[in-house]
Parts: C-alpha cells; sequence; structure tokens
C-alpha cells in the first residue's frame, strides 16, 4: 500500500506522502459537492475544509515524528490516506515513557491548534456549536475558524479511544507497561483495541460513516499483526534450540554421491544436510536449494564434494531461538549442528524445521 504514494513535500528531513487513493477522495468529494450545490465557489470550499482536515492530520503526525526524534528514533514518512495518516518511525520505542510521550505528541498537537483558535470565536463573535451545515454553507473565514476548531477538537478525541494501535491504546499499552511490562500490557491494549474496534465497526456500518468502518478494519488487522509479532518474538526468546533439534538425521559424507541426499529430500523427509568426512568431522552442507535444483536438472552423478557448500556452523543446545534466528540469518546458513557442553554433536536445526516450529505456534487466534 505504502509504494502507491507520491512525495509532495519535506520538512524537518521527513518526506511526506500522499496515497494515490487520497487525491481520488478530494477530487471525487469536489465532484459530489459540486453536483450537489451546483456551486464552484461553495464546492471549493467544501474540498478546501478536507484538506484542511488532512493538514490537521499531517501536524498531528509531525507531534509524533519531532517527538520521536527527540528521542532518537527517526521517521522513515509521513504517509497521508483517506483513512489518516500515518508517522512511520523506524521502530516504536519499549521504553513506556517514551511511547507514552511520543503517543500522546499527536492528539497534543490538535488540543493546541483548537485552543490557540478557541480566542477567535470571541473576537468574531462565532457560535460556538458544532452545526455542521451550518458550518459548511458558511464559506466565510469564520466558517474555515470553526471547522478548523472542531476538526482539531474531534480528532483530538477520536485518537485518544484506547483503540490499539490508534494513539490512546498505545498510551494505555504504556501506562500498564509501568506494571505488567511490555508483553502482557501490549496483550490487554490489543484486547481491549479488539473489542472496541469491532465496536467501532459495527457503530461506524449501522450509522453510514463508510470512511469510518474501514478504519475499523483496519485497526482489528492492525492490532491482530501487533500481538502475533510480539507473541512470537517471546516465544523465540524463550526457546532454546533443544526443543526444536532434530536428533534424528541423515550423515553425508563426502564419498557418497549426490544421490542419496537427494532421494531423501525427494521423500520430504528432510532438506538440508550436514558434510562429514572419514573421520566423522562436519566439513560442509548441503542446502535444500541446491538439491531443488539438482532435482530439476536431473545432475545426480556429482559427488558431494563438488556441491557441499562451508556455510556450516555450530550453536550451543541452549541457545534461545531468537539468537538462532540470528544466526542463520546473518551467516546464511541452512543448516546448523547442535552440540551439548562436551561439544558433541547431538542434533541438527535446519530453516524448515525452524519454519515449521513457528508455523506450529503462531496458529491464528481471535483474541
Ligand atoms: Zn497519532
Amino acid at each position: 500500500m505504502f509504494d502507491q504514494s507520491i512525495q509532495i513535500a519535506k520538512f524537518a528531513g521527513i518526506p511526506v506522502k500522499v496515497h494515490w487513493s487520497l487525491g481520488l477522495f478530494i477530487f471525487f468529494i469536489f465532484g459530489v459537492t459540486f453536483s450537489d450545490s451546483g456551486s464552484t465557489y461553495q464546492s471549493l470550499f467544501f474540498t478546501a475544509y478536507i484538506v484542511l482536515l488532512f493538514i490537521s492530520v499531517l501536524l498531528h503526525e509531525y507531534g509524533h515524528a519531532l517527538t520521536a526524534k527527540q528521542f532518537g528514533i527517526k521517521t522513515r514518512d509521513i504517509i497521508l490516506s483517506p483513512i489518516g495518516g500515518l508517522a512511520r518511525l523506524e521502530f516504536i520505542p519499549e521504553i513506556p515513557r517514551q511511547e507514552l510521550i511520543i503517543a500522546f505528541a499527536g492528539p497534543f498537537v490538535n488540543i493546541c491548534i483548537a485552543a490557540i483558535l478557541l480566542p477567535f470565536f470571541f473576537l468574531l463573535s462565532l457560535p460556538f456549536a458544532l452545526d455542521l451545515e451550518y458550518i459548511i454553507q458558511s464559506t466565510s473565514v469564520g466558517g474555515i475558524i470553526q471547522m478548523f476548531f472542531w476538526m482539531n477538537l474531534v480528532l483530538f478525541a477520536f485518537n485518544l479511544l484506547p483503540i490499539f494501535p490508534m494513539d490512546g491504546g498505545r498510551i494505555l499499552r504504556a501506562l500498564l507497561s509501568y506494571k505488567y511490562g511490555h508483553f502482557t500490557a501490549s496483550k490487554v491494549a490489543v484486547f481491549v483495541g479488539k473489542i472496541l474496534g469491532i465496536a467501532l465497526f459495527f457503530f461506524s456500518i449501522f450509522s453510514g460513516q463508510f470512511i469510518a468502518s474501514i478504519i475499523a478494519v483496519f485497526i482489528f488487522i492492525s492490532a491482530h499483526r501487533e500481538i502475533t509479532t510480539l507473541s512470537l518474538k517471546a516465544l523465540l526468546k524463550n526457546t532454546t534450540a533443544n526443543k526444536v533439534m532434530r536428533t534424528q538425521y541423515e550423515k553425508i559424507y563426502l564419498s557418497d554421491t549426490i544421490t542419496k541426499p537427494l532421494t531423501i529430500f525427494k521423500s520430504g523427509k528432510e532438506r538440508s544436510f550436514l558434510v562429514f568426512d572419514n573421520e566423522d568431522n562436519v566439513v560442509g552442507a548441503i542446502h535444500e536449494l541446491f538439491l531443488e535444483e539438482a532435482g530439476k536438472k536431473g545432475s545426480s552423478f556429482a559427488t558431494i564434494e563438488e556441491i557441499r557448500s562451508d556455510k556450516v556452523g555450530h550453536v550451543d543446545l541452549h541457545i534461545s531461538l531468537e539468537d538462532l534466528y540470528q544466526e542463520l540469518n546473518e551467516k546464511a546458513y541452512s543448516i546448523v549442528g547442535v552440540k551439548n557442553e562436551s561439544q558433541n554433536l547431538v542434533g541438527v536445526i535446519d530453516r524448515h524445521d525452524f519454519g515449521l516450529f513457528v508455523k506450529k505456534n503462531t496458529k491464528f487466534r481471535w483474541l
């Protein structure tokens, strides 16, 4: 979705991008108002209100981004779309105080704008009621001030709803984190967010708020993704290699031909292999991708010496899967040997084993 955005500006070193659908949306709004009112002036005014709304959203996002910068967190870009804005921070801090301040900074910008506009109500004797129809019709400076004021007040209140991943939900998580730690706090915040997200969805469907219902779906998916990622991280951190390793594995020797691993590979029992010399020392590995290739080409006469990769490593029995994952990626291993305290080889783990473990433990749960 983010690839379909065009950069329109850059402030404070942060690119501001607009999703193409927002352009279409603004054009659509102009078209609908024009066919309703028949007045170009009024349609332009109404369209200007929509632009003003997105300026408020943009300022809100800069609130997050510039605060994050204070904590040394960069913002890749700010993206505006019909369902709102998003400051894409490089990462969200797990330190409660930082998350709290960054999350609150967005709504804080909106309440500041509203506070700055408040005196104009008295200076221009503007009515203080939220009468949208009246404001839209008024097409005057007073109308713009009223609209800008209410937009920011609504953005302030809406974003503070405790619906994760909206700001209110993040604030809730940060506050809970002080007492319960990041993971438990996230679980609670996501749970509350999902329930309220579902409520928001039905409320918006019944009240005919199309955009709000899309926002609700987006909220639900993002909340779910957050907890899936965090659960996986916790799982990898708390599981050690011995829980995933295979103790049954075929040894491939330098004197073998490719037929041996290829036959096992084709049977689906094992995917990657360790290669041993005559003295039972590990001297390399055979990657499953290579066997896949060889299977297609039918080059079954090559010796193991010709096709083995010397990219192979060993890990300790008690290494966490989090560290193992890093090891596999950084060193581009397809398989590693697992050694016990006496440095004896007791098992293997390949990428496939790792993937199966992750898949088995990340089943979709509604809540
Ligand atoms: Zn925000």
